[in-house]
């Protein structure tokens, strides 16, 4: 390596809080150095800690209050932590196997930043979708909505529209709901089921 000022430029950082330590790598010779972080890159550290802890707390928060409930008594819990929450959780009606009306639960992981630049700011990660079925006594199972999956989703519920549409019986009923519950936000009723 020929002789050269080093060129440093941050490269990570290691550890949190106190023991947290930047490391620079030299652009020309990628050696790295080992410096006390600044103040940016300890609120900016702390930012990442705080809001990846806190962007899970409602979830965690549902979890311990599902347990192992199931069916009526597992919908009616996640209501009632709903209106608890009515800003991070949503709901959306399907019908179980057995045509029974049941829940898909919307938990949102989101948490506004604290600390470093970006302070005030929402941090969104995506949201835990629970399929809580009203009869079949089957467990209720989750999966994660990332944001890069909504588009998808989406396209696949216009077809769906687009297939409703087609037939005049279905397009009937949707004019009827549509008058009945109009485009209001309020989340549909849980239980106005079959
Ligand atoms: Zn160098």
């Amino acid at each position: 390596m020929k002789k050269h000022v080093h060129k440093w430029m941050f490269s990570a950082s290691r550890g949190y809080g106190r023991s947290l330590v930047s490391i620079d790598r030299c652009r020309v010779c990628t050696e790295d150095r080992e410096r006390k972080p600044t103040k940016e890159e300890r609120a900016e550290n702390r930012e990442m800690w705080d809001s990846s802890k806190r962007i899970h707390i409602i979830h965690h928060a549902f979890l311990k209050r599902m347990k192992d409930l199931v069916g009526l008594e597992a919908i009616e819990t996640a209501e009632r932590f709903a209106k608890k929450h009515p800003e991070e959780v949503l709901f959306s009606s399907v019908d179980d196997d057995y045509h029974a009306g049941s829940d898909l639960v919307f938990v949102l992981h989101r948490a506004k930043r604290r600390f470093g630049k970006r302070a005030g700011e929402m941090h969104y990660m995506g949201a835990t979708v629970t399929y809580i079925p009203q009869l079949t006594r089957e467990k209720p199972i989750s999966f994660f909505l990332y944001p890069s999956h909504v588009e998808g989703l989406r396209r696949v519920l216009d077809q769906l529209d687009v297939a409703a549409e087609e037939d005049p019986e279905r397009r009937r009923e949707r004019r009827i709901l549509a008058q009945i519950f109009g485009k209001s936000k309020k989340r549909t009723p849980a239980r106005h089921r079959t």
